[in-house]
């Protein structure tokens, strides 16, 4: 018995399990060229996904950069909302960009 990936949901699963037991894949009848093209979706499922937390990633940032500019009280909560948006916001964008390069050069 060996341990293979999912060809649907990548979760570890048995060779000798006929279906999936995480997302019910049936295995049986899967070719070469399903599997192909599945693996196709899967990554660029996966990719989209990490462009909209990009997205999203640079919205924090921008919308932290746009309050810290305007917020006049800087000593209020919302003024250190702000600043902690501009940093989660930049952190988070540059690591997913460092996720987007090396699942790139992965495959
Ligand atoms: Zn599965």
């Amino acid at each position: 018995m060996a341990i293979i990936k999912c060809p649907q949901c990548k979760k570890s699963i048995s060779d000798k399990q006929k279906v999936c037991p995480h997302c019910e894949l049936d295995m049986t009848n899967l070719t070469e060229e399903k599997l192909a093209s599945m693996s196709r979706i899967s990554s660029l499922k996966h990719n989209q996904n990490l462009q909209t937390y990009q997205f999203i990633a640079m919205l924090i940032f921008l919308a932290g950069c746009f309050s810290v500019y305007t917020i006049e009280d800087k000593e209020s909560p919302q003024y250190i909302a702000a600043q902690a948006s501009v940093v989660i916001g930049f952190i988070w964008y540059i690591v997913n960009r460092f996720i987007i390069i090396w699942s790139k050069k992965r495959s």
